[in-house]
């Protein structure tokens, strides 16, 4: 414990966030960087008690209580309050292979369950993480580690999501050479086309990237294991496999007028606009919503960022539908510490809509009906009805239209952010693997193990659409089990 009485003297205090109205202008990360004596006073506010839930990284009623991979936050605080930033790190890469991207996009699980905070503001674990990776690259501590000694021993990842690329890291760590295939042009998964450039700046990626290339990790982009490349190439060719190939099946609406232009998938809108970035500007198969009414259905983080996204593009209005009831400000009584708080959280695109338009653009407990078009099939209007959930036949919540809520939205772009139904078919089809009834891969977490020898799978692909913090969780354990299969015992973590 760096200073015992810290907890008592300091309040929380992170950086000042860019002005909302400022950082419409442009498509760089909006959190701002804080002093070392402002972060070393934040690190002196953890209590290094004595049971850390911070780190203990357990799920609780279905929701993760902890950090995921269980980063060893009271001994990082404590170096960092005594200005030991290196041994920071080194305590920070024991657990985490790419603390650049849990410190931006984490939803910092491990705060919420901060002792500090049962009385008052959590420690800022997260802002002290992101600065002492930041303070690791400017330094110059964080360098290629490439292994002593190969095994000789090959390994196919398919997929270069934070699953992928852990699993990767780790593999290649233990001497095994690991070569990664990914369908898109760039390497990164959903941290490159997925999680937009204003929450993570792709060169945060890239920079991570050559560090892993020069470590001795080969990475083979626009190669589709299934389609370019079959499947039981890789396991004929390779000693064992790691499907980290994400569930990336985006959930359908089934309403009428589905079919009308104007109307996309979010991981459409978001790919292409930042593809169309990195490529240097616009490019003809960006979907703008510049001068549009634009309504995002979905209420979850990646209708956020399409929320984000289209204020950038300059839309003329927004809006953003949850079928969903709103959430209550503070936690229930079912609810308790060290629970994740199931509250009303406003994130950067809903600052974002109220600074342009002068509102929350999110609309709870409404359900769209149809969508209508206009002469040349162009979707011009949105019909809602507001719904109340009321127990159903089996005592479960089902929604239930009000009547006389109907509502008629003008849009010229509809973006549908409903979430995910689990991984694509190719690869699974190809190699036969078993399902479960989510139909993600079956295979035990904590094992990765697939219906078909030589083959593991992990993060999304295996537990569904989840965290990046998940995905490396699942991509280290995963090079850990294959260590083991491969060589009879290991010694990875
Ligand atoms: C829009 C959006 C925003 C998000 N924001 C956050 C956030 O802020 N914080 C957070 O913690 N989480 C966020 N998430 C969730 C997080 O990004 C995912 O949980 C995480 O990326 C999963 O990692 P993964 O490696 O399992 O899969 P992915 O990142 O999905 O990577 C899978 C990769 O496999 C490739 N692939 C698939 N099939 C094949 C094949 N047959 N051959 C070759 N390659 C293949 C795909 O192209 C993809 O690149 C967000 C998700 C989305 C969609
Ligand atoms: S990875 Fe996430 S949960 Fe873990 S310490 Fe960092 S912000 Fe917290």
């Amino acid at each position: 414990m760096g200073k015992p009485t810290g907890f008592m003297e300091y309040q929380r205090e992170l950086p000042a966030d860019r002005p909302p109205l400022d950082r419409l202008r442009d498509w760089n990360e909006f959190h701002g960087a804080m002093p070392e004596d402002g972060l070393r006073t934040q690190g002196a506010r953890c209590m290094d008690c004595g049971t850390p839930f911070c780190h203990a990284g357990i799920l609780l009623e279905g929701m993760a209580s902890g950090c995921p991979i269980n980063n060893l936050i009271p001994e990082w605080n404590e170096l960092v309050y005594l200005g030991l930033w290196e041994m920071a790190l080194e305590r920070l890469h024991k657990t985490n292979n790419f603390p650049e991207f849990t410190g931006r996009v984490c939803p910092a699980p491990c705060e919420e369950a901060c002792v500090v905070a049962i009385h008052s503001p959590a420690v800022a674990i997260k802002n002290i993480e992101c600065h002492v990776i930041e303070r690791g690259f400017a330094e110059g501590w964080v360098r290629p580690r490439p292994p002593a000694v190969r095994t000789g021993k090959r390994v196919a990842v398919v997929g270069s999501g934070p699953s992928g690329l852990a699993c990767a890291a780790q593999l290649n760590s233990a001497g095994h050479s690991v070569t990664v295939y990914e369908r898109n042009d760039r390497i990164g998964g959903l941290l490159v086309y997925g999680i937009p450039q204003m929450k993570l700046e792709k060169r945060i990626v890239e920079r991570r990237l050559d560090l892993m290339r020069a470590e001795g990790i080969e990475f083979i982009p626009n190669t589709w294991v299934g389609r370019d490349l079959p499947a039981s190439h890789l396991v004929e060719h390779n000693d064992a496999v790691v499907l980290c190939i994400g569930a990336t099946r985006p959930r359908d609406l089934a309403v009428p007028g589905r079919e009308l232009a104007g109307v996309h998938f979010a991981m459409d809108f978001l790919t292409r606009n930042t593809r169309a970035l990195l490529s240097g500007g616009t490019n003809g198969s960006l979907i703008s919503a510049a001068g549009k009414d634009t309504i995002v259905i979905g209420g979850g983080d990646t209708g956020t960022d399409c929320v984000g996204t289209a204020l950038r593009h300059g839309c003329r209005s927004l809006a953003q539908f949850e079928i969903l009831p709103e959430p209550p400000t503070e936690r229930g009584p079912g609810n308790p510490w060290p629970q994740w708080r199931k509250i009303l959280r406003r994130d950067y695109g809903q600052e974002e809509a109220q600074a342009r338009f002068g509102r929350d653009p999110r609309e709870y407990s409404i359900m769209t009906k149809l969508l209508v078009g206009d002469a040349k099939r162009h979707v011009k209007e949105v019909h809602t009805v507001r719904v109340q959930w009321v127990p159903g036949a089996d005592g479960r919540l089902e929604p239930r239209e009000v009547p006389g809520s109907e509502q008629i939205w003008p849009a010229q772009l509809v973006l549908l952010a409903m979430g995910f139904v689990g991984p694509e078919d190719d690869v699974i089809e190809q190699l036969g693997l078993e399902r479960d009834a989510r139909t993600n891969i079956r295979a035990e977490y904590g094992q990765y193990a697939t219906s078909v020898p030589g083959v593991f799978a992990a993060g999304d692909a295996r537990r569904g659409q989840s965290l990046v913090v998940w995905a490396i969780n699942e991509g280290r354990q995963a090079a850990r089990e294959v260590d083991r299969y491969l060589m009879g015992s290991t010694q990875l973590p």
